[in-house]
């Protein structure tokens, strides 16, 4: 057998007569049949002369179609690279210019954008929309059902993801099959994962929680996936009767948390909720359990990576930790400058080394060579420690870590002091420019409804919580704070906003 992933997870699919993929209206597709339209998409794609390393990028709203896209691209041995619905057409243009795919799938209502673009960049451009219908699957239609799955090594390239933004542009990684294979084959284990297995899918499919975690994971068990177009915290606490699994966001579960339905009835025949991509509250945690008797299972990720850490299935699930470094992924904890190793319980750099971490960002040589070691982990750019039991606590992102008058704050704690403040919602810490300190430290924080909490509450609340230090110079209420498509609080955002509260 070959690397290729779709070999390694879907290799008998054909014959499997079990339900892959249950659409909201009912519809159901079998493998069998998920097997039949990708072989027929990876037949159109080389039958056009798309094979291996050519890039097939797509841009379309997440429908079934588009998921067999992605399984055919890879049975074609081509790279797959998906982009955010929500890109603008200048921000589209950069990717494809970046990527130069050979092939552009997009919703129709793109179509003329895009045939403008690739006048400029090269590139065919095919259409597919949200019913799964365009010129995609009607050319596909015609080509037989049967393709014999290129063979791939483990080291090359399946896919190409972009990052998601949150602080800067977004970088394409490079992940390769033996990256993605490792990756699933370990959290169907960990997790427990089964054929009997009913996955709640309420993510996005560009992204890669929604296509890798939540798809390849659910493919390598033959489970099976309730497919929703988006979230509806309403649709999904009726599916849960009828589930198993939900892959979620944390806001998804501070959202479910709203809902008077949440309780432990509804969620009585779930065996597992796993949350990701940005750090679950210890308070949603505790709320969850309270309300409905589980915990909730959170993990960590990076689209360079996959998954890192996760926390137990059977044993402990420590809220505000995101669990033990998987099988066969080393971690370890260094000084942010000179790379040295730090101990149990010291915060630095996470750094990582395993199977599943990838083969550099594409076009950007001279950023890959500087984000790993010369031993070979990488590094994440994240600050975090681990304790005596060998579980890995985030405190935040290296970019985000302020220093103030020579002090290093960690945003996440004052963020977990201002957000136990009675009348007030969430909130969020940055540096921004300051004379004398060099960055000051401040908050921008949401009232709760009805809430009139002001400034000097939240700093009086503080001064005996925090050392002087730590404690923001000023309070800025907000709306809402800045959140990318993925739910993360986008604090370059916060940064430029604030850029001259202390001129
Ligand atoms: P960019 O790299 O473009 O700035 P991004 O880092 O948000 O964007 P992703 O690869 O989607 O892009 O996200 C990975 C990051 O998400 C991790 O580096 C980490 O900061 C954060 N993250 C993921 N899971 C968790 C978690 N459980 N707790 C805290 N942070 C998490
Ligand atoms: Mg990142």
């Amino acid at each position: 057998m070959t690397w290729n992933l779709y070999d390694r997870l879907l290799a008998s699919a054909d014959s499997d007569r079990s339900v892959c993929i249950e659409k909201e209206n009912g519809a159901t597709l079998s493998y069998a049949e998920l097997a039949a339209l990708s072989g027929r998409l990876a037949n159109f794609l080389a039958k056009n002369g798309i094979g291996p390393n050519h890039r097939v990028a797509a841009k379309v709203e997440k429908s079934v179609e588009a998921i067999a896209l992605y399984l055919a691209t890879l049975r074609a041995g081509a790279v797959y690279l998906p982009l955010n619905t929500a890109y603008t057409a200048a921000e589209t243009e950069y990717f494809i210019r970046d990527a130069q795919p050979t092939l552009i799938v997009c919703d129709p209502r793109e179509e003329a954008d895009l045939r403008a673009m690739t006048a400029k960049t090269g590139g065919r451009v095919e259409t597919l929309n949200e019913q799964g219908q365009g010129s995609l699957v009607e050319a596909a239609a015609t080509f037989p059902a049967g393709f014999d799955t290129v063979a791939r090594e483990k080291d090359d390239l399946a896919a190409i993801l972009y990052t998601s933004g949150t602080t800067g542009r977004s970088k394409g990684a490079m992940l390769t099959h033996g990256n993605l294979v490792s990756n699933a084959l370990t959290l169907v284990e960990q997790w427990r994962y089964s054929h009997r297995d009913v996955l709640i899918h309420a993510l996005p499919i560009y992204h890669i929680h929604g296509l890798f975690v939540a798809g390849n994971v659910t493919f390598a068990a033959r489970a099976r996936i309730l497919f929703m177009q988006k979230f509806d915290a309403e649709r999904i606490l009726a599916a849960m009767a009828r589930s198993t699994v939900l892959m979620g966001v944390p806001t998804f579960y501070v959202r479910l948390l709203q809902s008077a339905n949440l309780n432990e009835a509804t969620t009585a025949g779930m065996r597992l909720f796993v949350a990701g991509s940005a750090p679950l509250l210890a308070e949603t945690h505790r709320d969850w359990k309270k309300k409905t008797g589980h915990e909730i299972l959170e993990r960590y990720g990076m689209t360079e990576t996959g998954m890192i850490a996760s926390n137990p299935y059977d044993g402990a699930r420590i809220p505000g930790s995101v669990g033990r470094p998987l099988p066969a992924v080393e971690v370890r904890i260094t000084d942010p400058e000179s790379g040295a190793a730090l101990a149990t319980d010291e915060v630095g750099m996470i750094e990582v080394k395993g199977p599943n971490v990838f083969a550099g960002y594409w076009n950007m040589p001279d950023k890959t060579a500087t984000e790993f070691r010369a031993d070979g982990f990488f590094i994440t750019g994240d600050l975090g420690k681990l304790d005596t039991r060998g579980y890995l606590y985030i405190v935040g992102r290296g970019k985000d870590l302020i220093i103030t008058g020579g002090f290093n704050v960690y945003p996440k704690e004052i963020e977990t002091e201002i957000d136990a403040i009675p009348g007030v919602s969430e909130s969020a810490v940055v540096g921004v420019p300051h004379a004398d300190f060099g960055e000051g430290v401040t908050a921008a924080v949401v009232r709760s409804a009805d809430s009139k909490v002001d400034e000097r509450a939240i700093l009086e609340a503080l001064s005996g919580r925090l050392a002087k230090f730590k404690q923001p110079k000023r309070i800025i209420f907000v709306d809402a704070l800045p959140r990318n498509a993925m739910g993360k609080v986008q604090k370059n955002l916060l940064r430029e906003r604030f850029a001259d509260v202390y001129s």
